[in-house]
């Protein structure tokens, strides 16, 4: 028997990239998984057409989860599609780049909003279901920048400064109920969202990483599923840093 066999996955932002990555990942150990996403329809539906071809049980839904609302559509979604709620992987995010001489307000909520506003409203709903089946799993999707502090990414610094006190925070309050609640800070990760930086800035920043090279987003869903298992039942506010020892705080 797969170890998560029987059970049910939120992934926010599970259309492309990391989160793909560990849509497929839970998937493959046996847990059916809703994949969300906000813009990528079709990449969304890849995803939940390869999880199913492999034999998998998948649904898409599309939702802001900077949005409550949308966010609770989303566990919603998941409930009713698959009859529960075992894990909540908060992995949706963006960057918007910038010197904060630079950095307009719009950019500074954008960021906020979808990495860090988006952890706690799909966190607070999912977790009084959770408590209530005295079992869950939530993951936040954190960075290396939100530990080192990044120049050009005091927005996304903040954010995923922010996800790393609040898993910490919410650990605390739902332990008893055998509800964990972990991050993961990836380092430098082969997705489109590198995109945005420089290839000069990417080959500098790639010398300060012990291992020399980007991660693949496998590795970050190996990670997580680490994490969710049953037998990490007794890890929980914890930082899992998987950035090729960039950090080692
Ligand atoms: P990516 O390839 O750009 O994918 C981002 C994902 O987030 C997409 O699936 C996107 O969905 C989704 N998303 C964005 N805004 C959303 C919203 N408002 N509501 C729902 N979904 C939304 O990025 P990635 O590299 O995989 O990053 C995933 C996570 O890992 C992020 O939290 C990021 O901060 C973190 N991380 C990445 C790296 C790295 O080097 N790649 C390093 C450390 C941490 P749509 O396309 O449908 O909009």
């Amino acid at each position: 028997m797969s170890t998560l066999e029987n059970k049910v996955a939120v992934v926010t932002g599970g259309s492309r990239g990391i989160g793909r990555a560990i849509a497929l990942e839970l998937a493959r150990q046996g847990a059916a998984v809703v994949v969300n996403y906000n813009k990528s329809p079709e990449q969304a539906e890849a995803v939940v057409n390869e999880i199913k071809a492999a034999g998998g049980k998948a649904s898409a839904c599309q939702a802001d989860v900077s949005d409550f609302e949308q966010a609770s559509n989303l566990i919603k979604h998941a409930i009713e599609t698959f009859g529960d709620l075992h894990i909540l992987v908060n992995n949706a995010g963006i960057t918007r780049d910038g010197l904060i001489m630079m950095m307009s307000v719009d950019d500074w909520n954008a960021v906020i909003d979808t990495n860090l506003r988006s952890t706690f409203n799909c966190s607070k709903v999912a977790v009084r279901h959770m408590m209530k089946k005295r079992w869950g799993r939530i993951v936040n999707i954190s960075s290396v920048s939100g530990q080192m502090g990044n120049p050009g990414q005091t927005n996304y610094s903040a954010s995923k400064a922010g996800q790393i006190g609040f898993t910490k925070a919410l650990a605390r309050e739902v332990a008893s109920r055998n509800v964990t609640v972990n991050a993961i800070a990836p380092g430098f990760v082969d997705t489109e969202i590198l995109d945005a930086m420089s290839p000069e800035i990417l080959e500098a920043a790639l010398k300060m990483v012990p291992m020399g090279r980007k991660a693949e987003p496998e590795e970050i869903a190996y990670a997580v599923a680490f994490l969710v298992a049953e037998q990490a039942g007794y890890i929980t506010g914890q930082v899992l840093a998987v950035d090729g020892g960039m950090a080692m705080m």
